[in-house]
């Protein structure tokens, strides 16, 4: 096992920069997910430390060792695709034991390999098959397994789960928690979704236009997040933002216009016209089952949405007022998008 650091990483596509200037400490054991939207160079930076592709600046240290110019094979690293990238006319066990062949590894040592390998996963049984014959799930853990079994110093997995229905990718998310208990293996993870990044990463490290924007545990993005991308990015429904012409007038006296007021959807409070924040006209009603969630409009035409329980007796074009405790609201500077 190892860590990992990353120098000053660029890389740049011609004229175009795709990744600028990434400094990034993982520790050994850590689970780190970069997350952003699409675009934003999670799959580039990933690939980079694999060996995938060339880089343009900086350097890739991955324990001990700067492998900008190592090979993908010799890195300890094993990448796991989203499209799973099996080899169709070999069974499991050969598409599993496939790199430890090529690296010339004993064959009883090949069989021990895929055998424990096969049993972490619960694949035991499909061994003989061959991929036509799996369902995505299944054939998902196989790619996996094929990682497991290089015993690498680092796994990476490009948006593992994103060609998996919704049931399956909670589950096979459960499943690579708890591979990473089991392993205890430094595991750097991409995705578009901040669900993933939230429930999987130890440390969650936010990405858009190539740069980072934020590098955190998900609480403390959830809690603190830096600036206006990160508030919106993390959490779901999104964070709603108020300028001061959106608030109420009695809370407008102490509120700079260059700031702009962050609160999340979980946090708005119904409470009486004297006490509130911001004011809104119901729009309309997404039941959950658990939960309701209400869309407002300001008077000020800005759409905002509040999570509610279910047996709150709302109806459409009522108005409603709102508050939050002091610690939910977040600030941010309107011209830096920056947390105050
Ligand atoms: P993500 O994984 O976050 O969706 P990528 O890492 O795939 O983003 O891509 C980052 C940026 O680099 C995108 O703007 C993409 O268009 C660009 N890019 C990726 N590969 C190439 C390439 N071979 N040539 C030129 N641009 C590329």
């Amino acid at each position: 096992m190892a860590g990992l650091v990353l120098k000053n990483v660029f890389k740049s596509y011609g004229a175009t920069q795709v990744i600028k200037d990434i400094n990034l400490d993982v520790q050994d054991g850590e689970f780190v997910v970069f997350v952003g939207p699409s675009g934003c160079g999670k799959s580039t930076l990933l690939r980079m430390i694999a060996g995938l592709e060339v880089i343009s600046g900086g350097t890739i240290q991955i324990g001990d060792h700067i492998v900008n110019e190592v090979a993908p094979a010799k890195r300890g690293v094993s990448m796991v695709f989203q499209t799973y990238a099996l080899y169709p006319h070999m069974t499991v066990f050969n598409n599993m034991a496939f790199g430890l062949k090529q690296a010339k590894t004993a064959k009883s040592e090949i069989n021990k390999r895929v055998k424990a390998a096969a049993e972490i996963l619960d694949i035991t049984n499909l061994l003989k098959r061959t991929p036509r014959a799996l369902s995505g799930g299944q054939r998902q853990r196989v790619a996996i397994g094929r990682a497991i079994v290089r015993e690498p110093e680092v796994f990476l997995f490009d948006e593992p789960l994103s060609n998996l229905d919704a049931t399956l990718r909670v589950q096979t998310r459960v499943e690579i928690l708890k591979l990473h208990e089991r392993l205890g293996s430094t595991m750097i993870y991409v995705t578009h979704d901040q669900v993933e990044a939230m429930t999987l990463a130890d440390k969650i490290v936010v990405l858009r236009d190539g740069s980072v924007e934020q590098i955190g545990a998900p609480t403390e993005l959830y809690d603190f997040p830096q600036n206006i991308f990160v508030a919106e990015f993390i959490g779901s429904p999104k964070m709603n933002f108020f300028k001061k012409a959106d608030l109420s007038e009695r809370v407008q006296a102490t509120f700079s216009d260059d700031h702009i007021l962050g609160v999340r959807p979980e946090h708005l409070l119904p409470c009486k016209k004297v006490e509130s924040w911001v004011a809104g006209k119901l729009d309309l009603i997404e039941n959950l089952g658990e939960y309701v969630l209400v869309h407002f409009i300001t008077k000020t035409n800005i759409s905002f949405i509040a999570k509610m329980s279910r047996d709150s007796s709302l109806k459409a074009g009522q108005n409603v007022f709102f508050k939050a405790e002091n610690s939910d609201m977040h600030y941010f500077d309107r011209r830096t998008n920056i947390r105050i």
